[in-house]
């Protein structure tokens, strides 16, 4: 408008924006998430002490149809206890409220609590686990208990994608860095390329995939594992199964 038929760098513009009030949003919705999810846990918990009671003979015959629902409310209540313990690890990662307590663990140690763990899970699909470790395991550098969750997430995660009846590889092996390696190995449908770095994104789930969980796991895993010096990661086979690795210091 004034004439120039050339452009021409005259200055630079800065902009400034205070984001204040959004990040003030953002503390206070984490804050609501852990009240939630905090309060949710202890009605959820009594409801599952109930549930084991009126299993018990002792409160009472049921029937078989009685038993069965029983049953499938218990499910329901793991599930959603599982969910708000998830959002509730989330909210303690964002605010930076995690305490770590990191010292010398047995591996072998964390792989069995976590293997117990999982056991009626994985026996309910008839699947097989087999481990193979590497003898004589050296202390890793780690929290166990939040190690163990990782691998409990992993195991869930592997059981709930495999087939009946088919085998999930778990192995721990030393690798030429002073560290060691935990691999979860299944043989279900695999991962599509193009969701391979999302799937550690929050809330982040494979579209079609089993919508009964938060997409939380796995971003959750990936920040305890980082807190502890660790990487973690995934290789798929889409059609062939999923091997989830990761790493600890010795
Ligand atoms: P959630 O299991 O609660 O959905 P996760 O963070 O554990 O959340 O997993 C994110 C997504 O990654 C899942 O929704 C699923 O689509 C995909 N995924 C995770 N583990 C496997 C696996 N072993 N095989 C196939 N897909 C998987």
């Amino acid at each position: 408008p004034a004439g120039e038929t050339q452009s021409q760098h005259i200055g630079d513009v800065i902009l400034l924006k205070n984001i204040t009030a959004f990040k003030e949003l953002d503390v206070a919705k984490t804050n609501f998430i852990a009240t939630v999810s905090h309060e949710l846990k202890t009605p959820i918990s009594s409801l599952m002490m109930s549930l084991q009671l009126l299993e018990n003979e002792k409160t009472g015959t049921i029937n078989e149809a009685q038993k069965q629902l029983i049953e499938s409310v218990k499910e329901d209540s793991g599930r959603l206890l599982k969910i708000t313990g998830e959002l509730l690890n989330f909210t303690q990662l964002d605010t930076g409220n995690i305490q770590l307590s990191i010292k010398p663990s047995d591996p072998q140690k964390i792989l069995d609590y976590a293997l117990e763990a999982v056991k009626t899970q994985a026996e309910q699909k008839e699947l097989k686990i087999t481990v193979q470790a590497s003898p004589q395991l050296p202390a890793v550098k780690a929290d166990a208990e939040k190690t163990a969750w990782v691998i409990v997430n992993l195991l869930t995660n592997a059981i709930r994608y495999s087939p009946e009846k088919s085998e999930i590889k778990v192995g721990i092996n030393k690798t030429e860095n002073a560290d060691l390696k935990f691999s979860i190995q299944d043989f279900g449908n695999g991962i599509e390329e193009k969701y391979l770095n999302k799937i550690f994104d929050r809330y982040f789930q494979v579209p079609g995939s089993h919508k009964s969980g938060t997409g939380l796991g796995l971003a959750i895993s990936k920040d305890f594992i980082e807190a502890q010096g660790g990487k973690i990661w995934v290789e798929s086979s889409y059609g062939s199964g999923s091997t989830f690795y990761f790493t600890l210091n010795v």
